[in-house]
């Protein structure tokens, strides 16, 4: 394991799922990090259980909402007040949208490339300044396999994961100059509050998680027969997001437990 002792990490949509097990495999690591959502009460309950478990490091939690810029912006200057300047930046908050194309209206459309979009666009304009002051600088992009391989159910969703594992490179090659690495991860499905949501509203009410989701990751041709595992993307993340592979940018990492077809 890496010792992030000193350094400063922040993960959008930290208090839930992939982020939540990111942020907890940072500060296992020894890094202080910043973290945020929109929802206060989930945040903070989360932030209790952060303190309690990690005392010695400093933890800061603040609702953001990554699509509102103005908000953006002032969470980067907490961070910068309280914390020092951040190193690492996971844009990691956000969801997925399940529609075809038949019925995908325009606003839909829209949002949905908002989200994906500026969800990475906003934090990143807003840290760049504090990361471009560290030699250790890294910025990771919490992505989808929909990304390389569409799914027709998720139309949307899939031409706007294309979109940002693209900028993901052209940022690569720009901010190289300033020493700052961007990479992603292509996740296949992996169990976080989403897919719990989904559980919640199964038809056949008799079915166990286990069940449930053993079934789907049959259908959806999962080699590895399961979904993944929070803390499993997390290991992902946290490789690109250190020196752990620090010859590693403009690329991606697929953590799909073998259902991707493309090499
Ligand atoms: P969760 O629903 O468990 O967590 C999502 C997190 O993002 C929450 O903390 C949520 O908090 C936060 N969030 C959502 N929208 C915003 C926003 N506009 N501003 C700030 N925070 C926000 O989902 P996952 O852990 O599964 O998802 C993490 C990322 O991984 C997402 O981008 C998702 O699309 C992506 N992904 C997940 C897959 C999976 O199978 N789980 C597959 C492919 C991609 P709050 O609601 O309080 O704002």
């Amino acid at each position: 394991m890496i010792d992030l002792q000193g350094k400063v990490a922040v993960v959008t949509g930290g208090s839930s799922g992939i982020g939540l097990a990111t942020v907890r495999l940072l500060l296992e690591s020894g890094a202080d990090v910043a973290l945020c959502g929109r929802d206060r009460q989930r945040l903070d309950e989360v932030a209790a259980e952060l303190v309690q478990a990690f005392p010695s490091r400093r933890i800061l939690a603040r609702t953001c909402d990554v699509l509102q810029p103005g908000q953006v912006a002032h969470f980067a200057q907490t961070v910068q007040s309280e914390l020092g300047d951040a190193t690492i930046l996971i844009n990691n908050a956000g969801q997925g949208r399940v529609s075809t194309f038949a019925d995908t209206d325009d606003a839909s459309w829209e949002n949905e490339l908002k989200l994906k979009f500026f969800s990475v666009i906003h934090p990143t304009r807003a840290f760049l300044p504090q990361l471009e002051q560290s030699e250790y600088a890294a910025i990771v992009c919490v992505n989808s396999l929909l990304a390389a391989q569409p799914e027709p159910h998720m139309v949307a969703t899939s031409a706007a994961r294309a979109g940002v594992m693209n900028l993901v490179r052209s940022m690569a090659t720009e901010f190289s100059s300033k020493g700052i690495r961007v990479n992603g991860i292509l996740l296949g499905l992996v169990d976080s509050g989403q897919w719990r949501r989904r559980y919640e509203q199964r038809e056949d009410a008799s079915q166990t998680w286990e069940d449930w989701s053993g079934s789907l990751a049959k259908r959806k041709n999962i080699q590895l027969g399961r979904l993944g595992r929070p803390e499993e993307a997390a290991r992902a993340i946290v490789f690109l997001a250190t020196p752990l592979s620090s010859y590693t940018t403009g690329s991606h990492i697929d953590v799909s437990g073998g259902v991707s077809r493309h090499a």
